[in-house]
């Protein structure tokens, strides 16, 4: 079967009931199937749903952003960071394009700073909310990019 473009909107909320995340303000998001662009226990689920399907999806932590890993976190002197002023809570983006991370800044004394790579949703059991809005055959331009274009894919071009 050719891969496919699927454009959803969803409410992801945790088990708490938090609301975490929302495309319902802007486009619908798009993927590409089969390329990892969506966590996989969410992409099995869509991919046999169609156009103005609704449902709620929940996905185990281990099959959303995998469990937390303390090894992923680490202690760095403060003098080795660009910035001054962090603050507890702080997230920015280290590593390429290729390998970008997102680390949280969670302990402050006053030589070190820990910062934490772990996913900020590792460990989260997920809930998503989602509508199917759109279904249709990759482009072969975005078959060799690996990713969806257009509203609510990657606007790179
Ligand atoms: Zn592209």
């Amino acid at each position: 079967m050719n891969p496919r473009v699927i454009s959803f909107h969803y409410t992801l909320t945790n088990n708490k009931g938090d609301e975490l995340d929302s495309s319902r303000s802007g486009d619908a998001f798009a993927f590409l199937e089969g390329v990892g662009q969506i966590i996989p226990g969410l992409e099995k689920v869509l991919a046999g749903l169609k156009v103005g399907d609704k449902q709620k999806v929940e996905v185990a932590a281990e099959e959303a952003y995998g469990m937390r890993d303390d090894n992923l976190v680490m202690q760095v002197e403060k003098s080795q960071l660009p910035k001054e002023d962090l603050q507890i809570g702080d997230q920015f983006q280290a590593g390429d394009d290729q390998h970008m991370q997102i680390v949280t800044v969670t302990e402050i004394t006053a030589s070190h700073v820990t910062l934490d790579a772990n996913h900020p949703l590792a460990g989260e059991d997920l809930i998503f909310d989602v509508e199917i809005t759109e279904v249709r055959p990759a482009t072969m331009e975005e078959l060799s990019h690996g990713h969806a274009h257009g509203a609510g894919g990657h606007h790179h071009h």
